[in-house]
């Protein structure tokens, strides 16, 4: 396998979800240029190299819209007992002092790498920015994002560290800033661990705002109903007209409300023009641990949100730290999730964790039609179905046309099997 760039490339033999048969794919200059029969015609006149993907599925790339990879594979160093959200944060912080820019650096290298060849061609991460590990962590991956720019959009949220109002939270607003200033991308930041959420989430849109930034917030990452700073988030964005740039992350309580005081919630979201992510591994993992029966689904409102134009994306968030030890990185995961835990379709599975997570991030949609964008997964399976079920290791990835990741895959049997 090579992973030359090559202007013209002829993608053979793989099925493509919704059509019955294989059906070849032509693309040009980084775009799909032709599918089906106008492929075949137009590769006969000028013939082009050819992969053959014969026996794959032929999907859009994925796009993961909330990660952490300054914390990824971080959990053989850190132990989080209690294994809930106190926990995770109190063991990562304990961990900053190994936390260097090289070791981040490192962790987030390798954990992005899987990402790719698990098909993810689009990458948001959060970055922690503040009093114990300053500017580590965003000075790792903002060089991580320049130098992966031919493979992966990575974007980096630098995610403001709490105390952050008041004079207890000089520092942390200093240290903000910095970050911003190396070169971070967004605003983010967890206002519940403040002692002022509803002050800390204005703070955090107010920064925003004034530079033109995107801002993703985790919001109400609680199974208490009664903790909804996203109503405060919805003030703020609207004042600050933030439409289409605001992301609420988690908004876990807005799940367990009644359905009425959820949908209205839902409706004010849609008018602010703010996205939701939900992240079902992890918070399926910290969630819920007081309960000894009727433990409570750590989701958002995901159909009510959905039924009222929000786009809600899904996301893996952590992997494997002291918040989630068993993340696969692998989009299928998040999608299945979707499945068993949201009651998404298949397909709408999938959306959420490629062409709504790219909408999300601010990117231009990529995909199967002409003139799109070729950031391309392929995987060996018969169907989507069979692709999220399976999750197979055997796959290709695109990159605006180009071969990026290759995985290959032998399975042995006994013969009397
Ligand atoms: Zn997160």
């Amino acid at each position: 396998m090579t992973f030359a760039t090559i202007s013209r490339l002829l993608l053979d033999g793989a099925r493509i979800t919704g059509d019955l048969g294989p059906q070849p794919v032509l693309i040009e200059s980084g775009r799909v240029a032709a599918i089906g029969a106008e492929a075949t015609r137009r590769d006969r006149e000028l013939p082009a190299p050819r992969l053959d993907l014969s026996g794959y599925v032929l999907l859009p790339a994925a796009a993961e819209p909330h990660a952490h990879l300054d914390k990824a594979l971080l959990a053989d160093r850190t132990t989080n007992p209690a294994g809930d959200l106190l926990g995770a944060i109190a063991a990562t912080r304990a961990a900053y002092a190994t936390m260097t820019t090289d070791d981040v650096l490192r962790r987030a290298r390798r954990a992005l790498c899987i990402a790719v060849t698990r098909g993810f061609t689009a990458v948001r991460t959060h970055v922690s920015c503040e009093e114990g590990i300053g500017l580590e962590a965003v000075r790792a991956l903002v060089a991580l994002r320049d130098a992966s720019r031919q493979t992966v959009d990575l974007q980096v949220i630098a995610m403001a560290g709490f105390p952050l109002t008041g004079r207890e939270g000089s520092e942390n607003r200093r240290i903000l800033d910095a970050a911003l200033d190396a070169g971070a991308d967004g605003v983010g930041g967890a206002p519940a661990l403040d002692n002022r959420p509803h002050e800390a989430v204005a703070t955090l849109v107010r920064v925003a705002a004034e530079r033109a930034l995107v801002v993703d917030l985790h919001l109400d990452e609680t199974t208490d109903p009664h903790s909804l700073t996203v109503c405060r988030f919805v003030d703020e964005v609207e004042r600050h007209e933030l439409a289409g740039r605001a992301t609420a992350s988690h908004c876990v309580s807005l799940g367990q409300l009644e359905p009425h005081a959820a949908a209205t919630i839902a409706k004010r979201l849609a008018t602010a023009g703010i996205a939701v992510v939900t992240l079902p591994q992890t918070n399926l993992y910290l969630q819920g641990r007081d309960a000894q029966t009727c433990v409570p689904r750590a989701l958002t409102a995901v159909s009510a949100l959905r039924r009222t134009g929000v786009p809600v994306a899904a996301g893996g968030d952590n992997w494997r730290d002291p918040f989630n030890p068993v993340a696969r990185i692998d989009p299928f995961e998040t999608a299945s999730l979707l499945v068993s835990a949201a009651h998404l379709t298949l397909p709408d599975a999938y959306e959420a964790v490629s062409s709504v997570a790219r909408r999300v991030m601010g990117l231009p949609p990529v995909g199967l039609s002409p003139g799109a964008v070729a950031d391309l997964l392929a995987v060996r399976a018969v169907d989507l179905a069979d692709a999220v079920s399976h999750a197979g290791e055997d796959r290709v990835v695109l990159r605006r046309g180009r071969v990026v990741a290759r995985t290959r895959v032998t399975s042995e049997l006994a013969p009397e099997i």
